[in-house]
């Protein structure tokens, strides 16, 4: 029983018995039982949190950054602690086999490390004046609550990369985690609090989180006094979040789906294609933003390199990713994704294609989990399913001649997340990378679109939305910019020569 083992996990975690009851089943992918009951919160809780966050704002807006990163590096410190234990937990909370459940956790204390450097680095310019005597300069100041709504397949992490910045810009969180995954997002708060009561002096209410479906999500969008909402999910949540909070002028940044593509080019290393390949497009079920889901792959090599991934499509290991390390493909997240997955499938044989793989993996002992053999889908042309993000493993190959039409077809669907090529030709490796190439918010050469570092800006184009999360100056977009202009001397030059002078007596 699994539940029991949750049970245990929540205990380690810190997870207070009070918060495990409630109407909602919490449900593991890996057995399809339920493991838990949790309670959401309701229109009343999360006005109280939002106010408590604004409360909490007007003390740590004051705090100086750096002794903010504090309470960051305790949260890394206990991260590492409990590395194990959360990482099993998004393991049978999400499905992912065990290694990318730990590597999920890593992402969070990599993000906290880079959170507390970024303390002391938030930076603004000084810029020249075309007035004597001036200066100006920018200054970043904290924006207020940030609303955080995450999806099921990065159930911990994607929280993280928003608040270890947002802390230490200042701002209070507001977490909806998907309510697919409330059990993790449990433990983390868990976490955090324990990290607070180290730190001290932490206001009550600066992280909150917030269990339930949409509405909670839509109570905190239409906030006002939330500033800033991260949202993480799929292109249509995007599509009603992001109008909802362009009529109200609040700022978004929006993390949406992906339908990421690589081009394998004649120079490639193939070898290392291979892995990178079997890894993008079936790590994690192919349920990642950045899954690789489309592949372009030069006519002189397509046949031996289809061979190829077809032999290793086969003999990957599917099931229960608790049973052990050489299991690397789990569960499909429930019984929709299944019929995702199917109904695609079945588009793409109507439009030409030949699939191999793609079938249901029975699990006997677990009639309600949804195991499926990754499909490698040989595609005439990129028509149908191949034009849209199915969440599920499904690999559609097909064939290029000329390079520059390989990345036409490549920029040629809505969303614009990730890509790569695999080349060894810098010719061709220069011409994907630049403007005339990839379309996407990464771009990458000889490894597949997916598995990002947190020390990049994370994110892309198009309706994926245009967000960016995480590393480089990602963190500028949970601030408000001050442009300040200082007289220091006796005259008042006005800008660009204007004249107005006014009779003084
Ligand atoms: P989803 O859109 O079903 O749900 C995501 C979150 O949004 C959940 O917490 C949900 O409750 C909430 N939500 C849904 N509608 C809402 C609304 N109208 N108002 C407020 N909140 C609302 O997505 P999912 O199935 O959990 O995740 C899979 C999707 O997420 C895929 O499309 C994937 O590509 C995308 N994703 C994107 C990134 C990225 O960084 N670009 C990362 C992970 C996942």
């Amino acid at each position: 029983m699994l539940s029991s083992e949750v049970t245990s996990l929540l205990d380690r975690l810190g997870v207070a018995p009070d918060r495990r009851h409630g109407a909602r089943a919490v449900r593991s992918p890996l057995t399809g039982e339920t493991i838990a009951n949790v309670e959401d919160a309701s229109p009343q809780r999360t006005a109280e949190a939002v106010a408590l966050a604004e409360a909490a704002f007007r003390q740590w807006r004051q705090v100086p950054p750096p002794q903010r990163g504090e309470l960051v590096r305790l949260l890394g410190h206990d991260l590492r602690a409990a590395k194990d234990a959360l990482g099993r937990l998004v393991t049978i909370e999400a499905g992912k086999i065990v290694s990318e459940g730990r590597g999920e956790v890593q992402e969070m204390i990599d993000i906290c490390d880079f959170a507390v450097g970024l303390s002391r680095q938030l930076y603004g310019l000084t810029i020249a004046s075309e007035r004597p005597n001036h200066r100006m300069m920018e200054q970043w100041h904290p924006i207020g609550p940030v609303g955080v709504i995450t999806s099921f397949n990065f159930p911990v992490a994607v929280w993280s990369w928003n608040a270890a910045l947002a802390l230490v810009c200042g701002n209070p969180v507001l977490w909806k985690p998907s309510e697919k995954t409330p059990l993790t997002a449990l433990a983390v708060q868990a976490l955090f609090e324990r990290a607070a009561a180290k730190a001290g002096n932490i206001p009550d209410g600066l992280s909150t989180v917030l269990i339930g479906g949409r509405d909670v999500g839509e109570a905190l969008v239409n906030d006002p006094r939330v500033p800033l909402l991260s949202t993480t999910g799929s292109t249509a949540m995007g599509r009603e979040v992001g109008t909802q909070l362009a009529r109200r002028f609040a700022r978004s940044i929006l993390e949406l789906g992906g339908n990421n593509a690589s081009i394998v080019c004649p120079s490639a290393n193939l070898d290392l294609a291979l892995r990178a390949i079997a890894f993008a497009a079936t790590g994690t079920t192919g349920q990642r933003c950045t899954t690789l889901r489309r592949l372009f792959v030069h006519d002189s090599i397509h046949d031996g390199l289809v061979a190829k991934l077809k032999q290793v499509y086969a003999s990957m290991r599917v099931g229960d990713p608790l049973m052990g390390d050489e299991i690397l493909v789990g569960p499909l997240i429930d019984a929709v994704a299944f019929q995702n997955m199917q109904r695609a499938l079945e588009e793409a044989r109507v439009h030409g294609a030949r699939v191999h793989g793609g079938e249901r993996v029975e699990e006997k002992r677990f009639p309600n989990a949804y195991y499926v053999r990754p499909a490698l889908v040989e595609m005439p042309a990129q028509t149908g399913p191949v034009l849209r993000e199915t969440f599920a493993p499904i690999l559609y190959v097909m064939k290029y001649t000329e390079l520059d039409a390989a990345i036409e077809q490549h920029n040629a669907v809505t969303h614009g997340l990730s890509s790569s090529i695999f080349s060894t030709d810098m010719r061709e490796v220069e011409k994907f990378l630049s403007v005339t190439g990839s379309d996407c918010g990464i771009a990458n050469v000889n490894i597949g679109p997916s598995g990002a570092e947190i020390g990049g800006a994370f994110g892309g184009e198009k309706e994926t939305g245009g967000g960016r999360e995480a590393g480089s100056d990602a963190w500028k977009a949970y601030m408000r910019r001050v442009t300040s202009t200082v007289n220091y001397g006796n005259d008042l030059p006005l800008a660009q020569g204007v004249r107005f002078d006014i009779d003084q007596g």
